[in-house]
């Protein structure tokens, strides 16, 4: 299992990131979870200066990779500062502008950088017709499709349903409509890539992820992790989350 932890702007003290850090050190030992970190830039660039059992990643990267483009941090920045993942298509970024075209691009910069990305889709409402459905397929398709299909496989999908983040775990998706939106998922990336080879791609699930229902939601819903914003930025939650998901 792999669980990235998105800090997004929740943590901006040194020291609170360093026992976050700690902890996550502790249990990546004991757990045989797979943590990832998403701090805030400066704070990636200070944690990662040590080895750690843990992996980074960038929460974002720019559209642009260099030149005049005052406060964009780069993909290749990021790789520079000790990052191997990468966050991209966040609802919260596509809220700020990021249009389909753009997370392409920083897809595409994110994997030419030597970073994995962890492209995020997901719908804001649920409808009767199924459109949801088809709003997810397109963010998919219209990330991965410029792509070739070997870097079609090093992109992980989070699955995160604009409605459930920053709920709590009684407001997140149940473990059936979870099971029903990974299978269809992987039906999508399926038909990306030619023959079986879509089968090793990693599905993560977000939103509204806590101590209480992550065992339920990894359980039987296909899912290869999570990728967890507000539970994963306090200490005891956080030890709380990966224990009860290992
Ligand atoms: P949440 O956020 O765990 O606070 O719901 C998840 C995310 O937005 O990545």
């Amino acid at each position: 299992m792999l669980l990235v932890a998105n800090w997004k702007a929740y943590v901006a003290d040194l020291s609170k990131a360093r026992t976050l850090l700690t902890v996550g050190n502790r249990i990546a030992r004991t757990s045989g979870v797979a943590l990832v970190l998403a701090p805030p830039a400066p704070l990636l660039g200070a944690l990662a200066l040590k080895q750690s059992r843990v992996a980074f990643a960038a929460q974002d990267v720019s559209a642009v990779t260099g030149g005049a483009a005052t406060g964009e941090v780069t993909a290749a920045a990021y790789h520079t500062a000790g990052a191997e993942y990468a966050i991209v298509g966040h609802s919260e970024r596509r809220a700020a502008g990021d249009t389909g075209p753009i997370i392409a691009e920083k897809v595409a910069h994110a994997l030419a950088n030597g970073l994995r990305p962890v492209l995020c889709v997901g719908e804001a409402s649920r409808d009767e017709q199924g459109r949801y459905l088809v709003a997810v397929r397109e963010q998919i398709t219209t990330a991965l499709l410029p792509l070739t299909h070997k870097e079609r496989r090093q992109v992980i999908i989070a699955y995160e349903p604009r409605w459930a983040i920053g709920k709590h775990a009684d407001q997140a998706i149940s473990s059936s409509d979870l099971a029903e939106m990974v299978l269809y998922i992987r039906k999508v990336l399926a038909e990306l890539l030619p023959g079986k080879s879509s089968q090793g791609m990693l599905v993560l699930y977000g939103g509204a992820v806590e101590p209480e229902n992550i065992r339920t939601l990894a359980a039987g819903a296909g899912v290869d992790g999570f990728l967890v914003g507000h539970a994963s930025v306090d200490a005891i939650t956080f030890a709380a989350l990966v224990k009860n998901l290992s």
